[in-house]
């Protein structure tokens, strides 16, 4: 460890809350999709903040939106007119194909609190009292306030906190007949990532989102989709759920909307804004001027780059590449799957720790969910032979891997198996 590493991590481990595992790296900068640490070493970057700079790092229009703002205006609340925020919501509108209205906020889990309060506030207004019950995915991941935390399908993140907010019931992702079952009267939406991030990158099943639209339509439910993770042309489209072809009620945004800044958004259609009236929600900085102006130079900058078709056919280079790979380790690759650049592979031993360890050490930087699950979410700049290096450095890893999951294997035949598969 370098110096300046080891007082931060000595500073960090004496001073902050211990809810992170933290990799020993001192990131100072980045251009692209490319890091550097401490000792200038370089690394290539295919986790970009957990897909929140989709524009790759310190992009100059967004770094002189943000400083031209910030010389201007920096903050008046929501009590004011300011720049940047109705334009930013006529823009997010018309990425959806317009007719949406939009409430601006700071992060993914404020986003999910939004449109909570606006599916049980309208689910109130038009099928009565009772009907407050959202019903969501296993799995599933909208964030960590309690609200957005009684939405996600993930009891392990859960069960310290309780009690949780009641009217949440869950259901397995792409199971029809089940959400048939589940959504009734007192259901007033059905929330669902249409691709599945944090539990392990899940896209949804052919067919899925469109059904399940047309269910929410038969029973009088609101759509909400959770577009954080696989939004701002993460899969391909602006919104994955574009190329499902549906039209959700509300769908929530946030991560790379400010390309690394924190915004969010929850952006409702114009039948159902009107539930929402003065009072009923706010927040001190959400769409404030700054952070709207560098939304809205990461939307024109992601737009003219025409970045869409791009990235589905680097995600495509990405996947093939991940299936070399799982066709040289058939007995460790378990699975490959993914839209565009929110890929996953899925080894069948508890390695993806090791690997990404082992891809770090190489100056690559790679994020596992869980024990099995290796994620990738590189910046959407990144080129194909960006993607060329990656495959190199992690073949070299899971070959690595595959020589210590031989040897676990073989020490588990005399010792007795352990599993510590763990919801991510
Ligand atoms: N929703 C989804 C689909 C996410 O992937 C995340 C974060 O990973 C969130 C919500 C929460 O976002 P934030 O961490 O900005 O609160």
């Amino acid at each position: 460890m370098g110096g300046e590493l080891t007082r931060i991590a000595a500073l960090d481990a004496a001073f902050t809350l211990q809810t992170y595992g933290r990799k020993p790296v001192l990131f100072m900068r980045g251009e692209g999709v490319r890091l550097w640490d401490d000792d200038g070493r370089e690394y290539l970057d295919f986790v970009a903040g957990i897909g929140s700079v989709n524009l790759g790092h310190a992009h100059p229009a967004v770094a002189a939106a943000v400083d031209a703002q910030m010389r201007r205006l920096v903050q008046v609340s929501n009590l004011y007119y300011s720049e940047h925020r109705a334009e930013l919501a006529s823009r997010l509108s018309g990425l959806l194909g317009g007719g949406y209205r939009a409430f601006l906020c700071n992060s993914g889990t404020e986003a999910a609190e939004g449109a909570i309060k606006v599916a049980r506030a309208w689910g109130k207004a038009t099928k009565g009292p009772d009907a407050n019950v959202i019903v969501t995915a296993n799995r599933s991941f909208h964030g960590r306030t309690l609200g957005a935390l009684a939405a996600t399908g993930q009891p392990g993140k859960k069960a310290k906190f309780e009690p949780l907010p009641a009217g949440f019931v869950h259901v397995d992702f792409g199971d029809l007949d089940a959400l048939s079952e589940a959504v009734g009267p007192t259901t007033c939406a059905v929330m669902l990532e249409p691709v599945q991030g944090e539990g392990g990158v899940y896209p949804a099943p052919e067919g899925y989102l469109a059904a399940v639209e047309r269910l929410c339509r038969e029973r009088d439910a609101l759509l909400v989709l959770d577009e954080v993770q696989s939004g701002m042309w993460r899969t391909g489209p602006a919104f994955a759920h574009q190329a499902d072809g549906v039209h959700p009620d509300i769908v929530m945004v946030a991560k790379a909307l400010a390309n690394g800044l924190p915004a969010g958004a929850v952006l409702v259609t114009g039948e159902v804004a009107p539930v929402m009236e003065p009072g009923d929600h706010g927040s001190t900085f959400g769409g404030g001027p700054v952070i709207a102006a560098a939304a809205l130079a990461t939307i024109d900058a992601l737009e003219a780059l025409a970045i869409g078709s791009d990235v589905s056919a680097k995600g495509a280079h990405l996947r093939d590449g991940l299936r070399a790979l799982a066709a040289t380790h058939p007995g460790l690759v378990a699975d490959v799957r993914g839209r565009g650049l929110m890929c996953a592979v899925e080894f069948s031993a508890p390695v993806a720790g090791l690997v990404a360890d082992s891809a770090l050490a190489s100056g690559v930087v790679l994020n596992a969910i869980g024990t099995h699950i290796l994620r990738f979410l590189p910046p959407l700049v990144c080129t194909s032979a960006d993607v060329d290096v990656l495959l190199g450095v992690l073949g070299s890893a899971v070959s690595d891997a595959a020589v210590e999951a031989a040897i676990a294997a073989s020490q588990d035949e005399t010792t007795g198996p352990s599993d510590d598969r763990r919801s991510p």
